[in-house]
């Protein structure tokens, strides 16, 4: 699976730079929006896998992005990290009863931001080093292996990737360009009718126990991993 996705929401540059030059160092992708709408925007378009949001924003507060996006349908999962320079008990408060995953006191430490998102990130998505299982279909990321109905499934490299992504990010629709950038990585160069390729060959795969099923098309959006009928 790609690296993860991390979107930052932060008006004041200095400290964005700061934090986004930490995630990339270890090995995130970054995002960065310097206000709520450009935040919104950023969500819908590429569902990234943690949003940190600073309190204090030139359009609205963080902690109202924080509601409007536990609103979504599709983003209403994605974990959320609120920076603040407020410390007092009520607004930690106010921010986790609004949504918020965990909370950030300013002026923080990059290593202490890192071990904060990495335990958040744990925790939502459970897809760390464990195994991915939706009913009798099991991926096993460490040992790079999937099984239905306890049947080896021999996937190649690509359809492994594509499989891991869907199963560690179900519900939601993705495009066939978010795909790419997902699951392929934003710098190669590939067309869109190649992931209805891997698609292809990936429900091939899975067809024989009937798991194929899980990986939906929906119409003039995308894809969509889920367990429940379509
Ligand atoms: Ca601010």
């Amino acid at each position: 699976m790609g690296s993860k996705q991390i979107l930052i929401v932060e008006d004041e540059k200095p400290i964005r730079d700061m934090i986004a030059f930490g995630l990339k160092r270890a090995g995130f992708e970054v995002l960065e929006a310097p206000d709520c709408a450009t935040a919104r925007a950023c969500v819908a378009d590429h569902f990234p896998d943690l949003m940190l949001v600073d309190w204090m924003l030139p359009d609205a507060s963080g902690l109202e992005l924080t509601r409007w996006m536990k609103k979504q349908s599709d983003a209403r999962e994605m974990p959320v990290i609120m920076l603040t320079a407020k410390a007092e008990e009520e607004d930690k408060i106010r921010g986790l009863e609004g949504g918020a995953d965990d909370y950030v006191t300013k002026p923080f430490s990059p290593r202490e931001l890192l071990a904060r998102i990495n335990a958040v990130l744990r925790r939502t998505n459970g897809d760390d080093e464990g195994q991915l299982v939706a009913e009798g279909l099991i991926l096993d990321p460490s040992s790079h292996r999937v099984r239905a109905d306890d049947v080896d499934v021999s996937l190649g490299p690509t359809e492994f990737r594509l499989l891991s992504f869907f199963m560690a990010h179900r519900e939601r629709v993705y495009s066939r360009s978010q795909l790419l950038d997902r699951v392929w990585g934003g710098n190669v160069y590939v067309e869109e009718r190649t992931v209805d390729v891997h698609i292809r060959r990936l429900r091939k795969a899975l067809e024989p126990k009937g798991y194929d099923r899980f990986i939906q098309t929906v119409r003039g959006a995308g894809y969509r991993f889920s367990t429940q009928t379509g």
